[in-house]
């Protein structure tokens, strides 16, 4: 059998109809940019998260990068990362000009370890980016004390988190701001690029809107140096319709963990955590391995692929050497960096795929 790591061809025949209409709705219309379809989206998905502001945007790490300037978050100033995640969080915090720090994550939850990120606050320290990594939200409770304590700001990375809550809330909504990425991969995708920001803050939301804009509220009256990073019309039409299936697909995306638990469970291998007052979305389906490497190449020849998140912890990248952060600080990120595998799912993964992923998977692993 062959198991790919996501199909997206799968959900688009599936909704094909709906999807070619909405597209051509926009050639017929013929407004590529700036389009009634974008705000659209913008009030769907503040309906969607129960958010007051949304702002369609380019992608994520602009997202997150738009929202550190809007918060002037500059030179001299710390931002606190997870070890252990995508680079973007990291690299908007570069990109504005302040410092990341990085801390530990939690080694059974994956995700930024609050205890870790308490040994990194200074004076300097601005603010905190969790990431709902392959997501799983954060500890959010234990960010708000910390961050309430210090009076530091809670920007979340809500690339993977797509309709996961906490404690009932979904993520996006849980912070001071939040960054959208909607790549065509990730729980609600676009057919390329798109991003948006979600806050709770009117005048973040505007001051971030026109950091989106080329610093302009008005057309031609630039009051603030922006840059362009817009949705396009496309995307946000293709997200008007997915944005309708996303529970409904996440659903599937938690049938086919649990599916994957109960077949795995009482093996070597070990399983996602998630906290019960959490609703994991499952945008990956993380294991750890002791004999990684073997694994992968006995899956593959077995025609199934897996990937990894992420292969070197952050603070071992060549691009975050100049911060020279002390490898014994960060020992669970580099471990889960040499261990965690992630396995195939989506929601359109057959059960049957699940069983034949799992049981080759068994006849593997130590
Ligand atoms: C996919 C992903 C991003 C992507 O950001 P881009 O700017 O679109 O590259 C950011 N953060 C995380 C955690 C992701 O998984």
């Amino acid at each position: 059998m062959h198991v790919p790591f996501v199909d997206l061809k799968k959900q688009y025949l599936a909704h094909r109809q709906e999807i070619d209409q909405a597209l051509v709705n926009v050639f017929e219309k013929s407004i590529f940019a700036s389009d009634e379809t974008i705000s659209d989206f913008e009030k769907h998905f503040t309906e969607y998260l129960d958010a007051p502001y949304c702002i369609a945007c380019g992608n994520c790490t602009d997202a997150l990068e738009i929202i550190l300037r809007a918060l002037e978050i500059q030179r001299g100033d710390e931002v606190i990362v997870p070890a252990n995640g995508w680079l973007s969080a990291a690299e908007a915090v570069v990109l504005v000009g302040g410092t990341p720090v990085f801390a530990d994550n939690h080694p059974d939850f994956y995700t930024i370890d609050p205890n870790q990120i308490i040994t990194k606050i200074t004076s300097k320290t601005k603010a905190i980016i969790p990431i709902h990594l392959y997501g799983l939200p954060a500890d959010t409770d234990a960010i708000r004390d910390i961050a309430h304590q210090h009076n530091i700001k809670i920007i979340e990375d809500c690339a993977q988190s797509h309709g996961a809550t906490y404690k009932g809330k979904k993520t996006g909504t849980l912070g001071d701001a939040a960054a959208f990425i909607f790549y065509p991969t990730k729980n609600l995708g676009a057919y390329g690029d798109a991003g948006a920001i979600v806050t709770h803050n009117k005048q973040l939301a505007e001051k971030c809107g026109m950091l989106a804009n080329h610093g302009q509220r008005i057309r031609n009256q630039h009051q603030l140096l922006g840059r362009n990073s817009r949705m396009d019309t496309l995307q946000a039409a293709v997200l008007n319709v997915k944005l309708r299936y996303l529970d409904q697909w996440n659903a599937q995306r938690g049938k086919h963990a649990a599916q994957y638990m109960e077949l795995l469970k009482d093996t070597p291998i070990e399983l996602p955590h998630a906290p019960a007052h959490m609703l994991h979305a499952f945008h990956l389906f993380v294991v750890r391995v002791k004999n990684r490497g073997q694994v992968i190449d006995y899956l593959e020849k077995k025609g199934i692929l897996t990937a990894i998140h992420y292969p070197v912890a952050l603070p071992d990248m060549p691009v975050f050497s100049h911060l020279q952060t002390k490898p014994e600080d960060y020992p669970v990120a580099r471990s889960q960096a040499s261990e965690l595998l992630s396995l195939p799912i989506y929601p359109e993964l057959t059960a049957a795929a699940i069983q034949y992923v799992a049981a080759t998977l068994k006849a593997c692993c130590r």
